[in-house]
C-alpha cells in the first residue's frame, strides 16, 4: 500500500461525504479519494481506481451500501469495507456485520470513522503480509520440491517402516519400476541383513529426535543387487511424532575404488617389500627419502633401509662422474632408463647396477622428489664378460682361420664374416658388407649365384654341402671354392639364417687341372712319340740303310771309279739327312728340356739369309722351281744384334718344308723391316695345307697326313722348333694356306740395329794353318771322332796328341808336357771332361781348354768348369776352324 490510502465513498449527499472527508482528515491520514453514488460509477471506479477502502453510505437512492458490500464481497472479498449511516439499527447492523463489513459508523456518531479506517488499513497489512508470507511459503516449497525431485542423492521419508516420501534418486537407486512400488515396500527388505541390526537401531534414534549421523549401510536394490550406501538419517515432524528423513549415496563405485586402491597399494607395498630389485625416492638434491628392504640382499646383507635412508644418494656412487651424468640425463629428459651405475657397498667392493628413474613433479609442475629402481646387475655383466671373451676368442678363432666364414640372416644378408671372407670379396672391414647380400658385395654373375644359392638354403632349410665353385676374387684372379652352407633355426623351428665356410681349393684344382693336362699331354706325348719312333725308325733306317749298304758296296774290287763316286755320293746325302734328322730330335729335346739359352750377336743378317737361300738353290733347280729373294731392308740395315743361329735355323726349316711340298713352281722369300720387327715371308706354290690341319701343325711331331705328304720325308718337328725359337726371340711366326694353291709362312724378329760392320765369319771351308807349331790335345774316348778331329788339323802345323780319358790328361801334364790346346771331350770313362779341365786348371791356369760335347752348348758351365770354349757335336770344319782361330 502507498502511503497515500486511496479511498473510495460511495454517497449521494455531499455534505455527509463532506464530513466524513473531514473526519479522515482530522485524524491525519493522508488519502486521495473517489466519490461515487451509482452502482456504474462504483464498478468501473474500483476497476481503474483500485481504492484501499471503501466508505459506503447505506442508503442511497438508486443504490444501496449493502449492493456495494455484495459486489465488493464477489469482486474483491478482501478490501475493507465501512457502512456509514444516519440510522441506528441493529438489525440492519447484524446484517452488515453478516455481509462481511468490516465495521459500521453511525454518521452521528463520526468519531470512530477514523480509527475503523486505521483498523481497516491494519487489516489491508495484515492481509498483505499474509499474502507475502504465503508466497514465500509457496516459493519455498518448491525451491524444495524441486531440490528432493532434482537431487542425485536418494531422499526419502519414512515411517513406522514404510516410506512415506521417495524422490526420484531413490526410485532409481533402489532399481525399483516406479516410486508407487518403493513406497509400499517395506524398508528394511532393501537392507541388505549385513546392515540390519545397525539400521534399526537408528530407524529408533531418529524415531526418537536423535540424528543418526552418516553412516555407511548395504541396500539391496530391486534386482537383487547390494549397493554399498552413505545414508544420513534425521527427524522429520509427522503428525506429530518423528519420522525419518533419510538421505542416501550410492558408494559403491568409490568403494571399489577405495577398495582397488587399498589392494593396489597392498600389491605395491608387497611389491615393495619383495622386490629384488632396489626401489628407492629421493629428493632432488640427492637426499635418501626411501629405500625398499631389497637394498639388504643386493648388498649382501651390508646395508639395511634404515642405513642409507636420510643419506645422500652419493655416497652410493663409486664413480662420481656416473651421478653427474645420470643427474644431467634426469634434469634434461625427466628420466633416465638402464644407465649402469657402479655403486659401493659399505665394504667398499663394487656392485654393478642399472638404474632406471624418473623425476616426479607436483600438480604444479614443480619437481618434488626422484623415483627409480635400480636392479644388480654384477652376475648379468659376469655373463656379459664371459660371452665378449668368448666372442673374442671366437672371433679371434674364426679370424685366423684361411677358410671364408660367414653368418647370413634369413634374407641371404651378412651377419658376421672373417678376415678372410672380408679379404677375399676385396673389402678393407667387415663393416662395409654386415648387412649386405652376395649380389650387393659381389659383382656379376658370381655374386648373383652366391645370392640364388643361400636363398635356396633358406628356403629349403637343406643346406648345401661342400660344393665346389668357381670365384673371381678381389684381384680378378679365378679362385676355386669348397663351399659348404648349412641353414640354423629359431626356436620355432623357422630357417632364421644360414652359415657357410667356403674353403680354398683353387691350388688344388690348379694341380688337378695341371695333372689332367699333363696327363693329356703325356697320352698325346705318347702317341705322338710312338707315332715319332715309327717314323724316326723310317727315317733314320732309310739314310742309314743308303749308308750301310753303299758302304759295303765300295770295297766291291770291281766297282769302277763312277759308280765309286756316286755310291760316295749317296752316302755324303744320306749322312747329312740323318745329321739333320738327328739334330731336330736334339733341338726339340733341349726345348722341352728348357736348356735352349739365346745368344745375341752382331750379324749380318743379309749374309745369312744368302747363305740358307743358296743352300737351297741346288735342291730348288733340280726340281724346277724359280727360288728367289727380295730383300726390302733399308740401305743401312744389314748389320743387327740377333741370334744368327736360331734365325737361319727357322729360314731353313721354312724353306726346306717350301721347296719339299712343292713339286714345280716358284718359292719366293722376302724380307723387310717394320718399326724394330724384321718381318720374314717364305711363300711358296706347292701343295697347301688343308684347314683342317691348320691348328695343328706348329705341334711337335704333327704332320699332315695324306697320300702326298707320305712321299716327302720329315720328322714334324721343323715348324714346332721354329715357333719355339720365334717365341724365344720374342717375334711371332703365323702361316697363311690353301690346299693345292700354296702356303705362306711369316715370322718377326726383333732387332737392334748396329752400325759395326760385321766380319763375314761364314766364309767357305777356312783353312786352319798355325805359323808357329803347335801342340793340341786331343781328349777324346771316341775312334771316329777323334780320327775327324785329325783330320780337320791334318795340315795345320799341329801335334796331335791323344788322350783317351781325363786321367790321360792329366797323367800328360804332370809328366812335364806342354800343349797350346787341350780339346776336352765332355763324357769319358774313367774320368770325365769336367774333372779333368778343373783340375788341370789347378796346375795349369793358362792353357786354353776346349769342350766338346755331344751335350748341348747350354749344359756347359763354361767359365765354372775352366773352359775357355765349347764346341757341340756334331760340328763341321768351317765351325771346327772358326773356334780354334779365336782361342789360339
Ligand atoms: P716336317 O716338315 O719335318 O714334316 P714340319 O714341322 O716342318 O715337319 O712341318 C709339319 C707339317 O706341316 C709337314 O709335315 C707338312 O705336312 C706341313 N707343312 C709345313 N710346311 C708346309 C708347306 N710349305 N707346304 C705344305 N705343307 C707344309
Amino acid at each position: 500500500m502507498n502511503s497515500e490510502l486511496k479511498i473510495l465513498f460511495v454517497e449521494d449527499v455531499p455534505g455527509d461525504a463532506e464530513l466524513v472527508n473531514y473526519e479522515i482528515k482530522k485524524n491525519k491520514i493522508q488519502f486521495n479519494g473517489k466519490l461515487v453514488s451509482s452502482r456504474e460509477d462504483y464498478l468501473a471506479t474500483l476497476a481503474e481506481f483500485k481504492p484501499d477502502i471503501i466508505i459506503s453510505d447505506f442508503t442511497l437512492p438508486r443504490f444501496t451500501g449493502l449492493e456495494a458490500l455484495e459486489l465488493r464481497n464477489k469482486l474483491y472479498p478482501e478490501l475493507p469495507f465501512i457502512l456509514v449511516t444516519g440510522t441506528l439499527n441493529e438489525e440492519i447492523a447484524v446484517e452488515c456485520m453478516k455481509a462481511g463489513a468490516d465495521d459500521y459508523i453511525l454518521k452521528n456518531n463520526l468519531s470512530r470513522l477514523g480509527p475503523a479506517v486505521f483498523n481497516a488499513i491494519k487489516k489491508i497489512r495484515l492481509l498483505e503480509e499474509k499474502r507475502i508470507a504465503e508466497n514465500a511459503l509457496e516459493e519455498s516449497n518448491e525451491r524444495y520440491r524441486r531440490l528432493v525431485d532434482q537431487s542425485p542423492d536418494a531422499i526419502a521419508v519414512h515411517y513406522e517402516g514404510r516410506f512415506i516420501f521417495v524422490n526420484p534418486a531413490a526410485v532409481r537407486l533402489f532399481g525399483a519400476p516406479d516410486h508407487e512400488v518403493l513406497l509400499n515396500k517395506p524398508i528394511l527388505e532393501i537392507v541388505h541383513p549385513s546392515s540390519r541390526e545397525k539400521v534399526i537401531e537408528r530407524i529408533k534414534s531418529v524415531s526418537q529426535g536423535i540424528d543418526a549421523p552418516v553412516f555407511e549401510e548395504k541396500f539391496v536394490k530391486f534386482d537383487g543387487t547390494v549397493i554399498d550406501v552413505e545414508v544420513l538419517g534425521i527427524p522429520y515432524p509427522y503428525h506429530g511424532k518423528h519420522a525419518s528423513q533419510v538421505i542416501v549415496r550410492d558408494i559403491t563405485e568409490r568403494k571399489k575404488s577405495e577398495e582397488a586402491l587399498k589392494n593396489s597399494e597392498l600389491k605395491y607395498r608387497t611389491i615393495f617389500e619383495n622386490v629384488q630389485d632396489i626401489y628407492f625416492e629421493h629428493t632432488i638434491d640427492g637426499i635418501i627419502l626411501e629405500v625398499s628392504p631389497s637394498i639388504e640382499v643386493v648388498s649382501k646383507g651390508l646395508y639395511k633401509s634404515a642405513d642409507v635412508i636420510g643419506k645422500s644418494i652419493e655416497e652410493l656412487y663409486y664413480n662420481p662422474e656416473d651421478r653427474s651424468r645420470i643427474k644431467k640425463v634426469l634434469m634434461e629428459n625427466g628420466f633416465i632408463s638402464d644407465a649402469e651405475v657402479t655403486v659401493r657397498n659399505r665394504d667398499g667392493s663394487k656392485i654393478h647396477t642399472s638404474i632406471s628413474s624418473r623425476i616426479f613433479f607436483d600438480v604444479t609442475g614443480n619437481p618434488v622428489k626422484i623415483i627409480g629402481s635400480m636392479r644388480d646387475i654384477t652376475a648379468r655383466k659376469k655373463a656379459e664378460e664371459a660371452i665378449e671373451h668368448e666372442r673374442l676368442l671366437l672371433r679371434t678363432v674364426i679370424d685366423n682361420i684361411p677358410d671364408t666364414i660367414y653368418i647370413k640372416d634369413n634374407q641371404a644378408r651378412k651377419l658376421i664374416a672373417n678376415l678372410s671372407d672380408t679379404r677375399y670379396i676385396g673389402y678393407e672391414s667387415e663393416d662395409m658388407i654386415i648387412g649386405k647380400t652376395d649380389i650387393e658385395t659381389i659383382p656379376g654373375e658370381v655374386g648373383k649365384r652366391g645370392f640364388e644359392d643361400d636363398m635356396k638354403v633358406i628356403n629349403t632349410g637343406i643346406g648345401v654341402i661342400e660344393k665346389e665353385e668357381d670365384f673371381i676374387d678381389c684381384n680378378g684372379e679365378k679362385k676355386w671354392l669348397l663351399t659348404t652352407k648349412v641353414p640354423f633355426f629359431d626356436k620355432e623351428g623357422k630357417v632364421a639364417g644360414l652359415v657357410g665356410i667356403g674353403h680354398d681349393i683353387t691350388r688344388r684344382k690348379k694341380t688337378e687341372d695341371e695333372l689332367l693336362k699333363a696327363m693329356f699331354k703325356a697320352e698325346e706325348s705318347d702317341r705322338l712319340k710312338t707315332a715319332f719312333l715309327h717314323n724316326i725308325s723310317h727315317e733314320i733306317r732309310t739314310p742309314m740303310n743308303a749308308i750301310v749298304g753303299f758302304s759295303a758296296l765300295l770295297s766291291e774290287p770291281d766297282t769302277d771309279e763312277e759308280s765309286r763316286n756316286s755310291f760316295i755320293e749317296t752316302i755324303v746325302q744320306s749322312s747329312n739327312h740323318l745329321l739333320a734328322i738327328i739334330s731336330d730330335i736334339v733341338d726339340i729335346s733341349n726345348i722341352e728340356a728348357n736348356l735352349v739359352k739365346i745368344n745375341k750377336k752382331e750379324t749380318d743378317i743379309i749374309n745369312v739369309v744368302n747363305s740358307v737361300f743358296n743352300q737351297f738353290v741346288p735342291e730348288a733347280k733340280s726340281k724346277s722351281i724359280k727360288l728367289s729373294f727380295e730383300n726390302n731392308l733399308p740401305p743401312n740395315l744389314r748389320s743387327i744384334v740377333s741370334d744368327s743361329t736360331k734365325i737361319r735355323q727357322i729360314l731353313t726349316n721354312l724353306i726346306s718344308n717350301a721347296v719339299k711340298f712343292t713339286d714345280a713352281g716358284d718359292i719366293f722369300l722376302t724380307l723387310c723391316a717394320k718399326d724394330d720387327l724384321l718381318l720374314f715371308c717364305v711363300s711358296d706354290s706347292g701343295i697347301g695345307i688343308p684347314r683342317e690341319h691348320h691348328s695343328r701343325i706348329f705341334d711337335r711331331f704333327y704332320q699332315v697326313e695324306n697320300p702326298t705328304s707320305k712321299l716327302h720325308q720329315g720328322t714334324g718337328l721343323g715348324l714346332a722348333i721354329s715357333r719355339s725359337y720365334v717365341d724365344m726371340l720374342g717375334g711371332e711366326i703365323w702361316f697363311t694356306s690353301a690346299e693345292g694353291v700354296g702356303s705362306t709362312f711369316y715370322f718377326t724378329i726383333p732387332f737392334e740395329p748396329t752400325n759395326e760392320p760385321v766380319l763375314r765369319s761364314d766364309s767357305k771351308y777356312d783353312q786352319l794353318f798355325f805359323s808357329e807349331k803347335k801342340t793340341i790335345l786331343v781328349a777324346e774316348d771316341n775312334e771316329s771322332n777323334y780320327r775327324l778331329i785329325n783330320y780337320y788339323l791334318n795340315e795345320a802345323n799341329a801335334t796331335i796328341i791323344r788322350a783317351s780319358n781325363g786321367l790321360e790328361v792329366l797323367d800328360y801334364f804332370n809328366k812335364g808336357n806342354k800343349a797350346d790346346l787341350v780339346l776336352m771331350d765332355i763324357k769319358m770313362p774313367l774320368m770325365d771332361g769336367y774333372t779333368a779341365a778343373r783340375k788341370l786348371r789347378e796346375m795349369n791356369p793358362n792353357v786354353p781348354i776346349i769342350a766338346q760335347t755331344a751335350y748341348t752348348d747350354e749344359q756347359i758351365d763354361v767359365a765354372g768348369s775352366g773352359f775357355n770354349g765349347f764346341i757341340s757335336k756334331p760340328f763341321n770344319k768351317s765351325k771346327f776352324v772358326q773356334l780354334l782361330r779365336e782361342v789360339l
